[in-house]
Order: C-alpha cells, then structure tokens, then sequence
C-alpha cells in the first residue's frame, strides 16, 4: 500500500532533473570551464604552455609573434594554465559542452591581431 501511495505522490511532484539540453542550469561560480586566451594581453613567454599537465597548449613561436593551439581534447580543466600567465591572458569559461566527433575541431588557434 506504502509503495501505491509514493507512486501516486511521484506523479504529482516536480521532476528532480531538467529536460537537458532543452532546459540547462548556468554553471556554478568558480566553474572551469574551456580556457580562453585573449591575444592582446598575451606576450608570449610560453608559461602557460610549459605547466600544462596534459600538453594541451602548443606555443608556436615566441614573444609577440607567438601563436597558441590549445587542444581541448586533452585538457582536463585544471586552471594552472589561467593561474600561471604572469599577464591574466587566460579566462576560465564556463564553457563545458565540448564534446565533437572531429578531433580537428577540438582545437582552438590563438592568433594576434595585427
Ligand atoms: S603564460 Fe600568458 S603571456 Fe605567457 S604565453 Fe601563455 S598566455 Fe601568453
Ligand atoms: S586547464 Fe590545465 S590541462 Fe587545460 S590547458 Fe590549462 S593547464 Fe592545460
């Protein structure tokens, strides 16, 4: 009888998760997202690439005609590289819906606006 009056609670009470992805819930604050890199601060020193865990950051050159690759794929979302830069050119985003079935485009190039 126990079990009839829960189920018949159930059905009238709200659904404990969202229609995901019709309905989403904004990431919490502090949440690490993809990293992105803003150009204009960036100087090259090529830190953020030498600390990352995973490899995830290629620098190709240096200095001011660097360019960055960063491969999402083998990111883990640590943040060391944002902790790291000397001149906060990496922002955390709460970007998270990531997955794609081509690893050529789970790679975001970082180039400076001339
Ligand atoms: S650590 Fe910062 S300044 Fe240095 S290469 Fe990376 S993004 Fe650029
Ligand atoms: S968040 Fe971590 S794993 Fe991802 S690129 Fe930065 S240092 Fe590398």
């Amino acid at each position: 009888m126990a079990i009839i009056k829960e189920a018949i609670k159930q059905l009238f009470s709200r659904p404990a998760t969202l229609k995901y992805p019709f309905e989403r819930v904004a990431p919490p604050k502090g949440f690490r997202g993809r990293p992105v890199w803003d150009m204009r601060r960036c100087v090259g020193c090529g830190l953020c690439s030498k600390v990352c865990p995973s490899g995830a950051i290629e620098m190709i050159g240096k200095g001011m005609e660097a360019e960055i690759k960063h491969y999402v794929d083998r990111c883990m979302f640590c943040g060391q590289c944002a902790e790291s830069c000397p001149r906060n050119a990496i922002t955390m985003t709460g970007e998270f819906e990531l997955a794609n079935y081509s690893r050529e485009k789970m790679v975001y190039e970082y180039k400076r606006e001339i």
